[in-house]
């Protein structure tokens, strides 16, 4: 069986062709610049990569490009379109109602486009995407799979911000929680590496790059999350504030004489790691000026991972205890200093991991970081959302 699994941003698409007899990525690649030129990139599984440039109106001839590519005698893996025998979308947003992963179908469209207002950015790529895949593959069942879903379960108290009532009523202003199909995928791995079942577990998992989020995982169910009514809210993230005190919003707008526009693109595009070190909103430069004593770039560090602490002990309090903590993505992945200075000074909590370990990590593997004896298991487990969403597809296609 073969599923293609599609990922459209704002200006790219990212796509995998997966062979779930076999589990493995046949081919897969990027579309970017699409709407302002347009590039694609395509690795077919044991070739080069291809590159080309090309022009890209719109996702919907991004995706006839990916379909062409995926059938070419030179770069292709599938002799015809009729091999393709699933669609899997990724959708950043589900609002209320898209509490599942789902079939794409009209009525499912129709409640995506109503939730643009609130997922401007990555709603109208990904419905795109999907009304070009009805209308180029009209028989191929196409599943949507949401970010936000993992946390429809996630209780009022918790969702709800203490602003007046009025505004989640009318305005659906809630925590809505992202990266949902990241921490389900690792928390569902944890378990299998401890042998245990997920219903039986309290885990903590850590999605850290250049956007993160942590969430709490009590006996199989995300209770809580770090990622809110946009995915701003939060730890310091590469160029996003995370939370700030909001008046402080209020008061720069009105001393600056900021726009809302003006106000947000410094909130989600020049803060974060980016604005305090004024260098990167990249780990593993700021990682190297702080080595080389750089200051600001320590300092940043430092707010990020302190930021991460304080959830950790918060969702360890929400959940009375923990069993397991999970570093994942980009930065949780990779960066032993980052993990370092998470996990120092957390015997309290009972998270304890083996300095030898962290430093000598092996990449792309889960890998267990625990002490001897320490009371939680901590693990870097690479995430796969991509295969998490081919996994959808599959149980719901047919
Ligand atoms: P992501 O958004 O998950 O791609 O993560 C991006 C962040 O991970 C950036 O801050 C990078 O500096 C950091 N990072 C560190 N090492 C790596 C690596 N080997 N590959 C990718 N990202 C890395």
């Amino acid at each position: 069986m073969k599923i293609l699994v599609l990922n459209a941003g704002s200006s790219s698409l990212k796509y995998q062709l997966f062979d779930m007899d076999s589990g493995e990525v046949t081919a897969k690649g990027n579309c970017e610049r699409i709407g302002a030129g347009g590039t694609v990139t395509h690795k077919k599984a044991g070739a080069d990569k291809y590159f080309e440039e090309i022009d890209l109106p719109d996702h919907g001839r991004a995706i006839e490009v990916v379909l062409d590519l995926l059938v070419s005698a030179e770069h292709g893996v599938i002799g015809s379109i009729g091999e393709i025998d699933a669609v899997g979308h990724r959708v950043a947003h589900g609002g209320e109602q898209c509490r599942e992963s789902t079939r794409v179908t009209e009525s499912v469209i129709k409640y995506l486009e109503s939730i643009v207002p609130i997922n401007p950015l990555h709603g109208p790529p990904a419905i795109a995407g999907m009304k070009a895949c009805l209308a180029l593959m009209p028989d191929v069942p196409q599943v949507a799979v949401f970010d936000t879903s993992f946390y429809s379960e996630i209780e009022d108290f918790r969702y709800i911000y203490p602003i007046p009532y009025e505004y989640y009523e009318k305005d659906r202003i809630r925590r809505y929680g992202f990266h949902g199909t990241s921490h389900r995928y690792v928390s569902a791995e944890m378990a299998k590496i401890l042998g245990k079942p997920l219903s039986e577990l309290k885990i903590i998992t850590c999605h850290l790059g250049n956007g993160s989020s942590i969430t709490a995982v009590d006996h199989g169910k995300a209770i809580d999350t770090s990622l809110g009514f946009t995915p701003q809210e939060g730890i310091a993230m590469g160029t996003r504030s995370g939370s700030i005190d909001p008046t402080v919003v209020t008061y720069l707008m009105k001393t600056k004489g900021y726009t809302p526009d003006e106000m947000e693109n410094i909130l989600n595009k020049k803060s974060g790691l980016l604005g305090i070190s004024g260098m990167s909103n990249d780990c593993r430069n700021l990682t190297e000026a702080s080595e080389k004593g750089d200051p600001m770039a320590t300092l940043a560090l430092k707010i990020m991972t302190n930021g991460i602490k304080r959830y950790i002990g918060a969702y360890a309090a929400e959940m009375n205890g923990l069993d397991a903590l999970v570093f994942t993505a980009g930065i949780g992945e990779n960066q032993k200093n980052i993990r370092r200075m998470v996990c120092e000074n957390m015997s309290y909590l009972g998270i304890e991991i083996d300095a030898d370990k962290n430093e000598n990590f092996v990449r792309g593997i889960p890998f267990d970081l625990t002490k001897e004896g320490a009371k939680v298991q901590t693990w870097i487990i690479p995430t796969d959302e991509e295969y998490m969403i081919a996994l959808d597809t599959k149980k719901l296609a047919f």
